[in-house]
C-alpha cells in the first residue's frame, strides 16, 4: 500500500532531526529501557525461550487528534454492548455467516461448535468481552468535513485546511507538509529572525491542510485482542525518551493507559461471578508464544494484585490431553477448577493440528467456565459480521438511541458483501473496476491475510462465486501520515526518519448473558504504527512498531 503523493502530515511532538549523537544516544538507552520494561518479545529467527528482543518500537509519539481520540474513547461501551448483543443474536449470527460457512471451513467448524451448543443450551450464560476496536483516521472524509477535503494532485492545498496550531506547524518542519506545504514549511527552517518565524509559523499554520477529519473503524476483535500490556509499556518507552531529550513539560499530551488493568480486573470480575475460591483462570496459548510479555504480565498482574487467583497456561493440545468436565459440567484441568478462559490461541487454522484441538475447544464451550470469548462471541467478531453491521439500518436491531446509532454508522466505511447473489456480483463488478479502492478480507485473524488493491482482480478470478462468500470487500482507508524514528532490532543505527501510518485500538470489556450486562467499559488503548508503504503492521510479523499517542488539538478548538 503506498501512500499517495498528497496525503496530509500530521505534525511531530517535537522537532526533527535530532541531532545524529543525541540520536544514537537517546536510541541505545530507549532499547536497553524498553527490554527492561517488558516491551519486548522472543526472536522468531533465533528463539529462545531463555532470551528476549526489544519490541520495535517508535522514538517518539505519534500525534494524534485529541477530539477524535476521545470520541473513539467515549464509543467504546455503546461498541461493546452492540457486540454483545450481537453475539446474542442467534438469527442474525446464522444469516449473517449461512454463505460463508458454505465455503470457509475454519468459520463451518466454528460455527458447528455453536449449533452443537444451541441445541444443548449454554451451559455457562455468562460471557466475558474483552474487545479493542481498531481504527485508523481517515485524511479524506468530506462527507463530515469539507474543509479537510483533499486537493487533486498537483493542484494547490486549500489554504482554509488548517490542523494545527502554529509552534506544531513549525515543528513539522524536516518532516515536510505536503505538497504547496512543503516549501513553506522548508523555508520556516530557515528563518533567521524572530519576527520571520513568527510570521512563517502563521503561514505554516495557514497552509498544512488538514491531515484528518473523522477516523474509521478497521475491525473490531473480540477474540486474543493483544496489546494490554505492550500499549502502556509503548508509552513508558516514549515517556522515557520525551524526557530525556529534554521535552518533559510535554508529557500531559500523552493520555493515561490504564490498559493492562482494565483487561485484567475484567478476568477477575468474571472470576467473581462465577463465585467458587479455589478456581483457576485459564489462559489459552499457542505452542510457541513470541509475544510473551503481553501474555505474562497479564498474568503477573493477575498473580500480583490477587494473590489468591491462580493462572495457568495450557495449549488446545494441552486441554485435549488434561481436561474433562465435573459433576456440573465444571472445566477440570487435574484438579483444578477453571472459573474462566482466556484465549490468547484458537482464532487461526493453524492452532487446531487435528481434531482433538477442535474437541478441546468444544469440551471448554460446553463447561460451566466463563470463556473470553464464548463461541458466540468469537463469532461475532467475524469480518463477515462487521460488513453485515455496517449495512443501512441493521444497527437499529442492536442499539435504541437514536443518537447511538448515527455514532456508531458513522464510524463505519464501505463495506460489502460477496456473497453469491445479485449485490455480491455487484461487488464483485466493482472491485474489478477500482480495485485501488478496496482491501479485500477473508474470515482471519492475526495478520497477513488480506489482499490488497491491484492484487484483488486476479485473487477474485482464482475464486468461484460461491468461494468468494468466504471474503469480503472494504474501502481502503487513507490515514494521515506521520514522520520519525522507528526502531528495530538489528536495524540502523542511528535509525533513519520514514514516513509511517498508525492504527489505535481501544479495548473495551463487557460482562452479562442475553438478558442483563453486569459490566461495560473502557479499558485503554494501544497505537501501531507502521511503514507508510507496508500493507499490514503487525508488530511481531515485522513491519510494525509500538507507539502510543500524542494528543493534538484541531483546528476547530484552535478557533
Ligand atoms: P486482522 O484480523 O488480520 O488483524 P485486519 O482487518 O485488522 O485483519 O487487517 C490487518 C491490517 O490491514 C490492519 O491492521 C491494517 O493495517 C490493514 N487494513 C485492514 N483494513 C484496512 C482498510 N480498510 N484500510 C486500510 N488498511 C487496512
Ligand atoms: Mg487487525
Amino acid at each position: 500500500m503506498s501512500s499517495e503523493a498528497n496525503t496530509p502530515v500530521l505534525p511531530n511532538c517535537i522537532r526533527l532531526p535530532l541531532p545524529e549523537d543525541e540520536l544514537l544516544e537517546v536510541t541505545a538507552k530507549a532499547k536497553d529501557y524498553a527490554i527492561m520494561h517488558g516491551a519486548a518479545m522472543r526472536s522468531k529467527t533465533a528463539f529462545s525461550p531463555d532470551s528476549l528482543n526489544f519490541a520495535p518500537f517508535v522514538l517518539v509519539p505519534s500525534s494524534f487528534p485529541r477530539k477524535e481520540f476521545e470520541k473513539a474513547v467515549a464509543l467504546q461501551p455503546i461498541i461493546n454492548r452492540l457486540m454483545h448483543n450481537v453475539a446474542h443474536d442467534e438469527e442474525f449470527i446464522t444469516t449473517t455467516l449461512a454463505e460463508t460457512i458454505k465455503v470457509d471451513e475454519f468459520t463451518a467448524n466454528l460455527f458447528n461448535i455453536y449449533r452443537k451448543v444451541l441445541a444443548h443450551g449454554f451451559t455457562q450464560k455468562i460471557s466475558l468481552g474483552m474487545l479493542r476496536s481498531d481504527l485508523m483516521l481517515e485524511s479524506g472524509c468530506p462527507e463530515l468535513s469539507p474543509r479537510a477535503q483533499r486537493p487533486a494532485a498537483g493542484e494547490d492545498l486549500d489554504l482554509d485546511c488548517v490542523a494545527v496550531d502554529a509552534d506544531m506547524a513549525v515543528n513539522a518542519v524536516g518532516t515536510a507538509a505536503a505538497g504547496t506545504g512543503r516549501k513553506v514549511v522548508a523555508a520556516a527552517a530557515e528563518a533567521s529572525t524572530e519576527q520571520e518565524e513568527e510570521q512563517l509559523k502563521q503561514k505554516v499554520a495557514n497552509t498544512i491542510q488538514s491531515a484528518y477529519c473523522c477516523w474509521k473503524q478497521v475491525e473490531i476483535n473480540t477474540i486474543a485482542s493483544g496489546f494490554g500490556h505492550l500499549g502502556p509499556a509503548s508509552k513508558t518507552i516514549q515517556r522515557f525518551v520525551l524526557s530525556e531529550l529534554g521535552h518533559a513539560d510535554k508529557l500531559h499530551n500523552m493520555p493515561n493507559n490504564n490498559a493492562l488493568a482494565g483487561l485484567c480486573d475484567g478476568m477477575v470480575k468474571a472470576w467473581d461471578i462465577y463465585g467458587k475460591p479455589k478456581a483457576v483462570i485459564l489462559f489459552i496459548i499457542e505452542d510457541v508464544s513470541y509475544n510473551i510479555c503481553d501474555q505474562r504480565f497479564h498474568e503477573f498482574y493477575i498473580r500480583e494484585t490477587y494473590p489468591h487467583i491462580k493462572v495457568l497456561r495450557r495449549t488446545l493440545t494441552d486441554v485435549h490431553k488434561e481436561g474433562k468436565l465435573g459433576q456440573s459440567k465444571e472445566l477440570l484441568l487435574g484438579n483444578l477448577e477453571v472459573a474462566v478462559i482466556y484465549f490468547r490461541a484458537g482464532y487461526e487454522p493453524g492452532h487446531y493440528h487435528s481434531q482433538a484441538e477442535w474437541d478441546a475447544r468444544y469440551l471448554m464451550e460446553t463447561s460451566l467456565a466463563i470463556k473470553c470469548p464464548s463461541i458466540h462471541y468469537h463469532l461475532a467478531g467475524t469480518k463477515k459480521v462487521q460488513q453485515a453491521l455496517a449495512q443501512p439500518a441493521v444497527l437499529e436491531r442492536f442499539i435504541n438511541d437514536p443518537d447511538e446509532i448515527k455514532a456508531v454508522g458513522k464510524i463505519f466505511t464501505g463495506l460489502y458483501s460477496l456473497d453469491d447473489n445479485e449485490a455480491g456480483n455487484a461487488t464483485y463488478e466493482m472491485a474489478l473496476r477500482t480495485p485501488e479502492k478496496f482491501v479485500l478480507k477473508p474470515q482471519r485473524e492475526g495478520g497477513g491475510n488480506n489482499v490488497y488493491g491491484v492484487d484483488i482482480p486476479d485473487a477474485l478470478k482464482r475464486m468461484s462465486r460461491v468461494e468468494r462468500s468466504a471474503w469480503i470487500l472494504m474501502d481502503l482507508i487513507h490515514p494521515p501520515l506521520t514522520k520519525g524514528y522507528m526502531v528495530r532490532p538489528g536495524g540502523d543505527m542511528p535509525p533513519q526518519i520514514v514516513d509511517m501510518v498508525s492504527e489505535l485500538g481501544i479495548f473495551g470489556v463487557v460482562i452479562g448473558d442475553a438478558e442483563h450486562i453486569v459490566h461495560n467499559y473502557q479499558a485503554g488503548h494501544m497505537l501501531r504504527t507502521k511503514l507508510s508503504t507496508a500493507n499490514e503492521g503487525g508488530v511481531a510479523a515485522g513491519l510494525g512498531a509500538l507507539d502510543s499517542p500524542y494528543l493534538i488539538d484541531s483546528d476547530d478548538e484552535q478557533n
